[in-house]
């Protein structure tokens, strides 16, 4: 007999520590199932999931054709350790190479391991040992990508690694340099340039960025911030390595994000949409110059579990149900129809400050006050407002993402125009809400 949902929760409690959390605060929703953007609770309620678990379950829920791909690796072999070749991952890099762009691929458990392994590698590429990153970053939880991190998320790690350098964002909304679209000159671009000649053009082994910055508010860049990025690189000789762990495979109608920018990175990261979450799989997929130089030279790194057959197996016919039912264009599709929506919600509601889309990767900024934009809930904090918010989402049984004064919208890449007007209604009644008490 299944456990009733006050079982689950405190065997969870009593005997594991959760992520992310101050233990006596954890209030954990139990999952007991699912299909397509839907995940069941143990009380038997169905959840739309609109913030597809963390960002990564672009297949939905239980997509049956990559369960039977499990199911079939693991029936012929498990395990094999990571010097040894299996179909899975020689498949699984040649299609990587494919629609990349890129040569080769180096498998991981996840992103924060694949991020490891890019700086670890552009280090050993270059010679040169700074990275540099920016504040409005998430780059995982291990101890390099931590530092790697601009964002709060890296203080209790400081100082971390050495040789992290961080710059501005191209936040539009918010400009760091108090531009305006008509005065800008791209500053979040040549200030960089700067910091290069400060920091010494020949310690620095690479600049990683999110492709499209995720978890600290979905800012998209300006079409040019890639392509002047790109030619930064070129000119000082640096590395440019892209984190794509939440905004490729998909999310954003692309394989890569930076694919919208027509621009090819040194070195990508992936993990996330590249299982869709049904094993735990990283890449750091590199170019054909780094690949050379791995020829004659030692690639220092590799655990246990690297190039796991399971997760190349999942990740291929994860890879597979993308194409044959053609997500990626539904992304597209659906992202078009979400952006009106919420260029109409910016629009109509007073507390909504910013909307930034790119595909089915979306967020709305909250504010108090359009004019002075004072943030519903301070950097690193919360409010009694987006509580609120959060609270009707849950009362109807919306799973979404709320971060500061944000709320992502970013559905499984399965979702129907039925379900996306449904999780649409209730925000905007929630945002209705929100606007009577600021
Ligand atoms: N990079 C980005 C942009 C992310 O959003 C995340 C996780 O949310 C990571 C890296 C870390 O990936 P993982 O949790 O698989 O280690």
């Amino acid at each position: 007999m299944t456990p009733s949902r006050e079982e689950i929760v405190s065997e969870n409690r009593e005997y594991t520590l959760f992520s992310w959390s101050v233990q006596s605060a954890a209030n954990p929703i139990t999952m007991v199932g699912g299909h397509g953007s839907h995940f069941v609770d143990a009380d038997g309620n169905e959840w739309l999931d609109i913030a597809s678990q963390l960002i990564n379950i672009n297949v939905g829920h239980q997509h049956p054709k990559v369960i039977e791909a499990i199911k079939k690796q693991v029936d012929e072999l498990c395990f094999a350790a990571p010097a040894f070749a299996t179909e899975a991952r020689g498949k699984l890099g040649k299609k990587l190479a494919e629609v990349t762009g890129l040569a080769k691929s180096f498998f991981t458990l996840g992103g924060s391991e694949a991020n490891e392994n890019a700086m670890k590698i552009a280090r050993l590429v270059t010679g040169r040992d700074k990275i540099i990153t920016r504040y409005r970053s998430y780059h995982g939880a291990t101890m390099g990508s931590m530092t790697a991190s601009g964002d709060p998320r890296r203080w209790p790690v400081e100082p971390g690694i050495p040789g992290i350098v961080r710059a501005f964002d191209p936040y539009c909304y918010r400009c760091p340099f108090g531009k305006e679209p008509t005065s800008c000159r791209r500053e979040c671009v040549s200030h960089i340039e700067e910091i290069i000649q400060m920091e010494g053009p020949h310690n620095v082994a690479a600049i990683m960025v999110e492709g499209i910055t995720g978890s600290n508010g979905l800012l998209v860049p300006p079409d040019d911030y890639y392509p002047k990025l790109r030619a930064l690189c070129d000119k000082y000789d640096i590395l440019l390595i892209t984190d794509e762990v939440m905004s490729g495979f998909g999310r954003t109608g692309t394989y890569l994000s930076t694919q919208h920018y027509g621009i090819l990175p040194d070195i990508v990261t992936s993990a996330k949409g590249l299982t869709s979450g049904y094993m735990p799989l990283g890449a750091v997929i590199v170019n054909q110059r780094i690949a050379d130089f791995f020829e004659n030279s030692m690639l220092w790194g590799g655990l246990t579990y690297s190039s796991h057959p399971v997760s190349c197996a999942a990740a291929l016919a994860n890879l597979q149900v993308y194409e044959e039912e053609h997500l990626f264009e539904n992304a597209t599709l659906l992202g078009a129809y979400l952006a009106e929506r919420l260029e109409g919600m910016r629009a109509s509601y007073a507390c909504v400050g910013d909307v930034r889309y790119k595909g089915l990767f979306t967020v709305i900024e909250l504010v108090r006050d359009k004019e002075t934009k004072e943030p519903l809930a301070p950097f690193n904090g919360t409010s009694p407002e987006m509580q609120k918010l959060a609270g009707h989402l849950k009362s109807k049984y919306l799973y979404a993402f709320s971060r500061f004064n944000m709320l992502w919208i970013c559905p499984p890449l399965v979702i129907t125009k039925d379900e996306l007007d449904f999780a649409l209604s209730a925000i905007e009644e929630g945002l209705a809400l929100v606007d009577e008490i600021i």
